[in-house]
């Protein structure tokens, strides 16, 4: 997910917490806030120079945590951006990752009478930390009492105004480290932040707890045991930090994919029931479940997800499909009979401005719309009446490649929800979800053959055509390699339906092809 960076020590924070937010910029984020002990927070919407541009003189202190915000719950606005805190503003905290049983946390703190400021997860979690730190508590106590109550993924960074010199740092499958200054103490997600201050880091690992004081940190494992943490080097430069030591963008996020995978399927798999649950489809469910045609529409890898979704939803659910390009559909008549249609749309960015208004016809119509987006709160996601995100994390090479695959994981997921409502059986869903499950360690097995696809791209690298073939769910993965060819080599491809190679493309076929 995104951004934190974390200070304590001898120093002010706030230099280090803003530029440490500027180094993890490179990662794509949509708001941004900072804490300060004895200070209090502040945050904005959009970019770390507004918040820099924001902060008074007078805020400073020698202990801090800072955020940058990727959106899983809840549109990228102020009241929504990190930190977040409790009821009586008391603990304050960043998060990385997602609370899956939110929804649940939170019904039960509002019958306790917790009312909730934003519409974050995170808030869920700062509450529960907050109802657990009573009097004579020590926070490392209450953030452990309330990581015990929460499913999901955390990077965590907590302070409280009642120990202002201290800050309690927690992961489970969100990425944190620390840094090692003299006298001072840094938190990051990722190593960019710390290369300007240190090379000494440590390590977390899920599961692991930290009290960090400006004397020094302790660490405890899963069964609160303190541990003794190896200090390690770093050795990358600034700019290959940036990428995660890839070489560019694009690799690093086509590496992630296993991760992806597994961030998408998160809390959605019913593995015993082989059935789905899709949150966001909650409000609208039983007029989905009468749906007797869908039309998916996206533009670019979106609709070639589309048409692998297509194959999905009629293999496993028997309801017609059809996958339009959104910049066509909007210029077609309207034909479908809106009390039984859904329009899917899907797009990366939830700004795709013809799949937009394919989505605003279908809704002057009268259809059900459904957005298959991955930035929280963007306008694909505000204007259809439901949705299913795909919590991918930002995107920032230009050629989609993870946002690519976990559109189709979505559409997968769509395809069970209905499928499981009609034709499925259970056991029919088991072996589905089970597959579901299985994909990320695929995906990694066929990433761990980097080298071999290296060299296979080496041996063709001066063709100046290709041609991608593949039948059923195969043929739109071609159209999608072809695309990814063209937009990143500039060589001339063609994606093609396998079978439909005898009726002419053949003849095309020589040595530079
Ligand atoms: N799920 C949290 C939110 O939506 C954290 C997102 C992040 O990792 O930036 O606020």
């Amino acid at each position: 997910m995104c951004g934190i960076v974390g200070y304590i020590g001898r120093k002010d924070a706030v230099p280090f917490l803003i530029d440490g937010l500027k180094a993890l910029e490179y990662r794509g984020y949509d708001s941004a806030g900072i804490y300060i002990a004895g200070k209090g927070a502040l945050k904005r919407a959009g970019k770390v120079a507004v918040l820099a541009a924001s902060l008074p003189d007078t805020f400073s202190g020698n202990a801090g945590i800072a955020h940058t915000r990727w959106a899983t719950h809840g549109p990228p606005t102020e009241r929504n951006a990190h930190p977040h805190t409790d009821a009586s503003q008391t603990v304050w905290i960043v998060h990385n990752g997602i609370i899956e049983n939110h929804a649940e946390l939170r019904d039960a703190l509002t019958s306790e009478g917790v009312v909730f400021s934003s519409d974050t997860d995170t808030e869920v979690l700062a509450q529960l930390i907050g109802s657990y730190y009573t009097k004579g508590d020590l926070l490392e106590d209450a953030v452990e009492k309330a990581l015990k109550m929460v499913r999901g993924t955390y990077g965590l960074a907590v302070m409280s105004r009642r120990e202002p010199e201290k800050i309690i740092v927690a992961r489970l499958g969100s990425p944190l480290m620390l840094g090692i200054g003299t006298h001072e103490y840094y938190v990051a997600s990722d190593a960019t932040p710390l290369l300007s201050r240190t090379r000494n880091v440590v390590y977390l690992e899920d599961g692991e707890l930290v009290v960090l004081t400006k004397e020094g940190y302790l660490v405890r494992d899963r069964s609160r045991q303190p541990i003794e943490k190896a200090i390690e080097t770093l050795a990358w430069s600034a700019v290959a930090a940036q990428k995660g030591g890839f070489e560019h963008f694009m690799l690093k996020e086509i590496m992630e994919i296993p991760d992806v995978i597994r961030d998408t399927l998160r809390g959605r798999l019913v593995a015993e029931d082989g059935r789905v649950v899709l949150g966001g489809l909650r409000d609208v469910t039983e007029r989905f479940k009468k749906v007797r045609r869908i039309i998916i529409t996206g533009c670019g890898s979106a609709y070639y997800a589309g048409l692998i979704g297509e194959h999905f939803i009629e293999t496993f659910s028997g309801i017609p499909v059809e996958v339009e390009i959104a910049s066509e559909l909007r210029h077609r008549p309207f034909t479908a009979d809106p009390t039984h249609t859904v329009l899917i749309a899907v797009s990366q960015s939830g700004e795709t401005a013809d799949t937009l208004e394919a989505v605003r016809l279908a809704k002057r119509n009268g259809m059900l719309t459904i957005g298959v987006v991955n930035a929280v709160g963007s306008t694909i996601a505000r204007e259809t009446d439901a949705g299913v995100y795909n919590h991918a994390g930002p995107e920032i090479g230009v050629a989609s490649t993870k946002a690519f695959v976990s559109q189709v994981v979505v559409l997968a997921l769509i395809a069970l929800f209905l499928g499981r409502t009609r034709i499925l059986s259970k056991e029919e869903g088991i072996k589905l979800t089970q597959a579901l499950l299985a994909l990320p360690d695929q995906a990694r097995t066929v990433l761990s053959r980097r080298k071999t696809t290296e060299e296979i791209a080496k041996k063709y690298a001066r063709m100046e055509n290709a041609l991608y073939i593949g039948r059923t769910y195969q043929c739109p993965v071609a159209y999608e390699g072809a695309l990814k060819l063209k937009e990143v080599s500039y060589i001339h491809a063609e994606g093609y339906s396998a079978g439909e190679m005898k009726h002419g493309p053949i003849a095309l076929i020589d040595q530079s092809l």
